[in-house]
């Protein structure tokens, strides 16, 4: 895998692995373990080299194990997966450290057991020589940021060993290891005392914990605790979501964490409860043995609170944190102070230093809102670089915005665009007419138009002599696709052509000759338009819809099919704007956000399982009045059989025993595409009046008639998903109904369902989506890169991020390089890969 062990990138995968709770990653390419077992699987050439002095047969076997280990670790319990990371980061650390010594001048020094090296470094040299104050003795004391942690005198080479479990190596690693949160000591208070509504902290004594997994949600796990101070007792509860807690061997961890007579403190806003005051998932604290006096560090002032791992105790990094602190006075500050005034940031070495011991609230506050801003700004200066990079590339593909074929177009199409469409549509025709490639991604709401708008596009491509090709990520996306270019483009006498999956082998070939002739101008279709042989003749304009559902690579594919093609890219789920600038921060952005005329609102309820015979009511009413509906069941995650038999089971209940009167149709993922597509014709030509489907009806299906939408089971379902799925009706001029059934009374599952009652607008659901789910979880599974964020929050700091992307495009208007900014430059290299999180895995 690795020719030359890259250690920095195999360390950075295991601390991210470790800081994301050991969930084994997914990156780009390969899960972490997938990623790991194939790096140990090759012993590289450095350690397998003849070498006296290196033992390389121990090496080769430890390789061969760490391979196995990880092709073992989705098996392992989090304990040991935990266990087995931090061996391996001490191993590799090792490597790693031997490697520097055999290229330096320390090579003699190096000891013979690998398992125990003797690692003798240069004494530290004190930094920053130029600035004439520096001469003061405190500086003169602190460590160089850049400085091992086992050369800081206060830290010591056996913690710098329990540190490094923690990924932290350099005095930098620690300072920019920011506290989790803080437990403010000042205001402890006894449990009697506990008003609701305050945040306090109670130091009392463990009287009873449990661990459990919640009896409702196999997701989620529940610890339980009693403490007790000589004023009372208080019982609470944290709670953790995600499988990866449900496993016993956690659980129990979590149990010897805090053992009955530990002495905590507790720290967090008190609640009212049905049982008395509590306090809401608070941060705690293991203190000293009971009877033990309180350490002095703690007590009476703002502690932080540290991410821990195994054998690493909140102390230990608190005191080393504490003696690199002085090294702040090296810290130079990439951001200009020019910058730093109009934006009203803190200096970066304040910041660092209120971040871990902050004084007071205030300037807590504003140490993060300057160590946020960097976090956004670094990013946003990744992809702005990224995309004026792209922009140096130059294409031959030049469009003429006007002609024949266009006027020809706009007389056929039976609507006028509406303003939104036709904004976009300009911004489209300003960018096909340049010789750099577009690269534009179209953000509008469900029914809002965008194909439309695609095809005026594409017909600029034909109508310039080139080829294009429309790709959409399921058969009956593309088919439908088809079908209206098809009714559009025989109109102007422009051949167009189906490839999917099942298109027939004769056909195919057909297809394929045609294209590399260039007699065919426009192909539409699935994964089948990169997966097969297939040669454009002059490929213009490449246009990818649902962009989200594809992944990197096979957009890239599909580009590489043309030589610099324009792209163009459409996506109807809209995102919050934070979001969308964190992952989409290097395309330019296009946003139809105006629903074609005529629309009427679709009326949204929530129904308890009471309610169902309602909602069949209302069913019946307008299957009277000729119209078809949609009853949609939730893919249920673990078992995809269970998916199956709910849909197929519904569809018999439906069909034999409530609407035995109608014709009801069955779709779903497990179907062959022939059947897919009959179900969904029989729909389309009315022979069937109600589909009851699996999420796949979710993407683009396009039936005007459909005017109910009844989603089961409506509560396991994401806002963004709903949403989706709702606009799968409302599409003709009748009035639509979307019926979200649920059995769930938990308040939070009817808060969000209260979401969709009250809102149609996609950006609005989205925004609520992401904070109630969290940014990961509104793309669903099938988009990663997200960016990974220590401090920083998609729903909390929209201000900064939109700050930062201010002051990023500035930046890189003026230098994009960062040529004359070098301190920026470096922090932006250091910064950028880790912003990535999974994606350096590949
Ligand atoms: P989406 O943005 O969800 O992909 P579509 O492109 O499928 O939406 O358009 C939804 C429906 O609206 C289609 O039937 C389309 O023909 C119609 N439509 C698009 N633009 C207009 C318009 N300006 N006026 C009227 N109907 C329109
Ligand atoms: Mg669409």
């Amino acid at each position: 895998m690795i020719e030359q062990p890259d250690w920095l990138r195999l360390q950075k995968a295991l601390t991210i692995e470790a800081e994301q709770g050991f969930t084994d990653l997914m990156g780009r390419q390969y899960r972490f373990s997938e990623f790991l077992c194939l790096t140990f699987g090759k012993l590289p050439a450095s350690l397998s080299s003849d070498r006296d002095d290196i033992p390389q047969q121990s090496h080769r076997d430890r390789w061969q194990q760490l391979a196995q280990e990880f092709a073992n670790y989705p098996n392992l319990d989090m304990e040991a997966r935990q266990s087995l990371i931090a061996q391996t980061r001490r191993y590799i650390y090792q490597l790693q450290q031997l490697e520097a010594g055999g290229e330096g001048e320390r090579g003699g020094e190096r000891g013979n057991n690998i398992s125990n090296p003797t690692i003798k470094t240069p004494q530290s040299t004190i930094q920053n020589p130029k600035s004439p104050i520096v001469s003061e003795v405190s500086k003169l004391l602190a460590p160089g940021i850049d400085q091992k942690l086992s050369e800081v005198a206060e830290i010591g080479p056996r913690r710098a060993d329990k540190l490094a479990r923690l990924g932290l190596y350099t005095v930098r690693d620690l300072l920019f290891y920011y506290p989790r949160d803080h437990i403010d000591y000042a205001k402890q208070v006894q449990i009697s005392e506990l008003q609701a509504g305050e945040t306090v902290t109670i130091v009392a004594t463990v009287k009873s914990i449990s661990c459990f997994t919640s009896p409702k949600n196999q997701k989620l796990t529940i610890l339980e605790m009693q403490l007790r101070d000589n004023s009372g007792r208080i019982k609470f509860s944290r709670f953790y979501a995600g499988a990866r807690y449900a496993s016993r061997g956690w659980q129990e961890s979590v149990k010897r964490l805090y053992p009955v007579g530990t002495m905590l403190a507790a720290c967090g806003l008190v609640k009212e409860s049905k049982y008395g005051k509590t306090l809401d998932n608070p941060e705690l604290e293991v203190l000293a043995q009971p009877g033990d006096a309180i350490e002095s560090l703690t007590i009476g002032r703002v502690v932080p609170v540290y991410a821990l791992t195994e054998g690493v105790v909140a102390n230990l990094v608190r005191e080393a944190v504490a003696a690199a602190m002085p090294a702040t006075h090296h810290l130079k500050d990439p951001l200009p102070s020019g910058l730093r005034q109009k934006y009203n940031l803190m200096e970066l070495k304040d910041a660092i230093a209120n971040i871990h011991f902050p004084p007071d609230s205030d300037s807590l506050q504003a140490s993060r809102r300057r160590l946020v801003f960097d976090e956004f700004f670094y990013l946003q200066l990744g992809l702005l670089q990224r995309q004026q990079r792209a922009k140096q590339v130059q294409t031959q593909a030049i469009f003429a915005p006007s002609g024949e074929l266009i006027e020809e177009f706009y007389k056929i199409l039976p609507f006028e665009l509406t303003g939104a469409q036709q904004r976009v549509v300009n911004d489209i025709l300003d960018d096909l007419q340049k010789n750099v490639p577009m690269n534009r991604l179209i953000q509008g709401d469900v029914g809002s138009g965008k194909t439309v708008v695609a095809v005026i596009a594409i017909v600029a491509a034909i109508q310039s002599g080139y080829q294009a090709a429309l790709m959409a990520p399921t058969e009956v996306l593309a088919e439908q696709h088809y079908r209206k270019l098809v009714s559009w483009f025989n109109l102007l006498h422009l051949p167009v052509e189906l490839l999917t999956g099942s298109t027939r082998v004769v056909k195919r070939r057909q297809i394929h000759a045609q294209l590399e002739t260039g007699e065919l101008p426009v192909l539409v279709g699935t994964h089948a338009l990169i997966q097969d042989p297939v040669n454009f003749n002059r490929l213009g304009l490449v246009v990818i819809d649902e962009q989200h559902r594809f992944g990197v690579e096979q957009r890239a594919k599909l580009q590489q099919k043309g030589e610099q093609p324009h792209v163009l890219t459409m996506t109807a789920t809209p995102i919050p704007r934070t979001l969308a600038l964190t992952i989409h921060g290097d395309l330019d952005v296009s946003q139809i956000d105006e629903l074609p005329p005529g629309r009427q609102a679709i009326q949204t309820t929530a129904l308890m399982a009471s309610q169902r015979s309602d909602a069949y009511d209302l069913m019946r009413r307008e299957i009277a009045q000729g119209r078809q509906i949609y009853v949609v069941l939730p893919l249920v995650e673990e078992s995809e059989k269970l998916d199956l038999r709910s849909a197929v089971e519904e569809h018999q209940k439906l069909q034999d025993a409530i609407f035995p009167e109608f014709q009801v149709g069955l779709l779903h993922g497990r179907m062959s595409s022939a059947d897919k597509d009959r179900a969904i014709t029989k729909f389309r030509d009315k022979e069937t009046q109600i589909l009851v489907s699996t999420t796949v009806v979710e993407v683009g299906v396009d039936v005007p008639n459909a005017t109910v939408m009844m989603i089961e089971h409506a509560e396991r379902f994401g806002l963004s998903q709903l949403h989706q799925l709702r606009g799968r009706v409302g599409r003709g001029a009748a009035k639509s109904y979307c019926l979200l059934m649920s059995s769930s009374k938990s308040p939070d599952a009817q808060q969000r369902l209260k979401v969709l009652e009250q809102s149609q607008d996609g950006f609005f659901v989205s925004e609520m989506d992401m904070r109630f789910r969290g940014p990961g979880e509104v793309l669903g599974k099938r988009q990663s890169g997200v960016a990974d964020f220590t401090l920083a929050s998609l729903v909390e700091d929209e201000e900064i991020l939109i700050l930062a992307r201010q002051a990023a495009e500035k930046v890189i208007e003026i230098d994009v390089n960062l040529d004359r900014l070098y301190l920026m430059k470096q922090e932006l290299k250091l910064r950028y890969e880790r912003l990535m999180g999974g994606a350096i895995l590949t």
